[in-house]
């Protein structure tokens, strides 16, 4: 076996898919740089990715053991030190009396959770983590304009920062562009890959890009004023005094469903909620022309959402609506996701999709750990290789070959899996804002969730669960859940056909007790229900 001689590792883009890449990169000794269009964002003077204050996140199963596998033992606890778990959902209504109601649905039958977490602050440690490393550089304020996948180039302008760090939005200067050499890119630069677009000229690539009629705006419900101050190890106290900084359930992620309309609220360590407003983009147009008379924006809340403006003064969702954007969401399916040995697209430049099963970033996460346990897998470079000075040489060429095996196997597998997320995420819209109330998903859920903890050996589990909480792959989670969907129905059909045949073989047998025993139902049918209002109580 030769020494795998270090390769210069060039990751295009610095948020937290680019940064954990980076850091699995700088973990396995290669020289990492890392390229960034934006200002550090720990800077507080950078302008935030979509311009808001932050996004808070789901972290799940999937995010969490790529973040776990990452070498670094410090990171996962850094990142939980900072999340708070949710274990399920908090639906909220009204009922046709007026009453507002709150309705817990967990995520899991077994009690596990998906964690809020705020993007920014795990991106911010990620970088914090890869700037301790020597052989980590980072280049913010390049923006990448240009590349050569068979060259190995790479061009970027370099942009200085604003001048005036008030002025977050003025002028930036433009410096020449500078070229850079490099072994391998990994392009973690988000929905609108540049990676991607010089990629395209490369390797034939399939492309699909689709806006829903969706946009999405954020909105804050704030904590509570500090009431308590806890002294020493009191845990119940301490938990007692964090819960009461949060207005409602810190613990669930809330939904404010609707037919065509959500809102939901996540919540943060402060005891803030971030609220996202997802709402076709015509409603939006209709509010932005009414939005300055005071009352409009607030009654429409309250008929969609109600119980919001209890929780966001009116004056408050005024201000959030015209000072947020309101954003469109994209969906992207593309394949292959590589280009020989030379480049890779990872995150959500390689599979953008809608936030709603929330796993965009944790898809990400998850891509990087399947990436490296490829590049890992066909890292060996065999001995055979000539001796003496051609040794290096051929070992590098060996390497070369390998990578464009471990990358031609990590397209295989992770486009089908790409491509499988983003529909699941698409149609969880659906199940977000209609079929959490609807009797058919409730029996579903309730029926796999029974049949998961009481039957164990059977391996079954709802879709949500095996997205969430599992490292299976997402193509295996649809295939399982289909079939599990399948066997239920087969079951249903049998539990009501076979009484209904028996009833029926009965009828033909008995047809002249059968009448005096209908005469004798329809007697008492008044009683039968009243009985069944009852809820079939005695
Ligand atoms: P980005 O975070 O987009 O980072 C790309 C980076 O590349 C940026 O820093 C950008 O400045 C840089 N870049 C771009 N162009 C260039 C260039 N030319 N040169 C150099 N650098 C460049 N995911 C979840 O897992 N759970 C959730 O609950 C969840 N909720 C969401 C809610 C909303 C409303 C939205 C919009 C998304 C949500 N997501 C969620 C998705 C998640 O935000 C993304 O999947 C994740 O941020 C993708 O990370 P990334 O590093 O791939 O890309």
């Amino acid at each position: 076996m030769v020494e795998i001689p270090k390769q210069k590792i060039v990751v295009v883009g610095a948020g937290p898919v680019g940064s954990l890449a980076a850091l699995y990169a700088a973990q396995r000794g290669h020289e990492v740089e890392v390229y960034e269009l934006r200002n550090d964002l720990r800077d507080p003077s950078t302008t935030p990715l979509n311009f808001t204050k932050s996004i808070n996140l789901a972290l799940s199963t999937r995010g969490i053991t790529a973040l776990e596998n990452s070498g670094n033992s410090t990171l996962l606890e850094h990142v939980f030190d900072a999340t708070i778990p949710m274990r399920g959902r908090m639906i909220h209504g009204k009922r046709p009396s007026g009453e507002l109601y709150e309705e817990a649905q967990d995520y899991d039958a077994h009690g596990r959770t998906i964690f809020a977490i705020d993007r920014a602050g795990l991106n911010g440690r990620l970088l914090d983590i890869l700037e301790k490393l020597p052989n980590v550089k980072f280049f913010f304020n390049h923006k990448l304009t240009g590349a050569d996948f068979r060259r190995r180039k790479a061009w970027f302008e370099v942009q200085e920062g604003p001048k005036d760090k008030k002025a977050k939005d003025g002028p930036r200067m433009r410096l020449p562009e500078i070229e850079i050499d490099f072994d391998f890119m990994i392009g973690a630069d988000g929905a609108h890959s540049p990676v991607r677009h010089h990629l395209m000229k490369y390797v034939m690539m399939d492309y699909q890009q689709h806006y829903i009629d969706t946009l999405w705006c954020e909105f804050q419900i704030k904590a509570k004023s500090a009431t308590r101050v806890v002294v020493g190890d009191d845990k119940e106290a301490a938990d007692a005094a964090f819960r009461a900084k949060f207005a409602i359930s810190p613990n669930h992620l809330h939904i404010w469903p609707g037919k065509d309309f959500m809102f939901i609220a996540i919540p943060s360590d402060d005891g803030s909620f971030t609220c996202t407003l997802f709402m076709p983009a015509a409603e939006f147009t209709d509010l932005e022309e009414t939005q300055d008379d005071g009352v409009t924006l607030p009654a429409f809340f309250d008929k969609h959402f109600p119980g919001v403006t209890q929780l966001i003064p009116p004056a408050d969702l005024i201000a959030s609506f015209k000072r947020n954007p309101h954003l469109p969401l994209i969906s992207v399916n593309c394949k292959p996701h590589h280009f020989q040995a030379s480049a890779v697209i990872v995150g959500d430049a390689a599979h953008a999709m809608v936030p709603f099963y929330g796993q965009g970033m944790n898809a990400g996460l998850e891509d990087v750990r399947v990436l490296f346990e490829l590049l890992d897998k066909h890292a060996v470079v065999e001995s055979n290789s000539p001796v003496g000075d051609d040794k290096g040489a051929a070992a590098i060429t060996a390497a070369e070959a390998n990578r464009a095996l471990a990358l031609a196997e990590y397209s295989a597998l992770r486009v089908p899996d790409a491509f499988a997320i983003n529909d699941l995420a698409l149609h969880n819209y659906t199940e977000m804002r209609a079929s959490v109330l609807s009797p058919a998903y409730r029996l579903r859920k309730f029926l796999e969730e029974q049949l998961s903890v009481h039957v164990p050996w059977l391996g079954w589990a709802t879709k949500y669960s095996r997205v969430s909480f599992g490292n299976e792959r997402y193509s295996e989670v649809v295939r399982k859940s289909e079939f599990q969907g399948r066997v239920l129905l087969g079951g249903l059909v049998g539990v009501v056909s076979v009484p209904a045949l028996t009833g029926l073989v009965f009828l033909l047998l008995h047809r002249r007790n059968v009448a005096g025993f209908l005469c004798s139902v329809a007697r008492h049918a008044k009683y039968i229900g009243q009985w069944a209002a009852n809820g079939f109580r005695r």
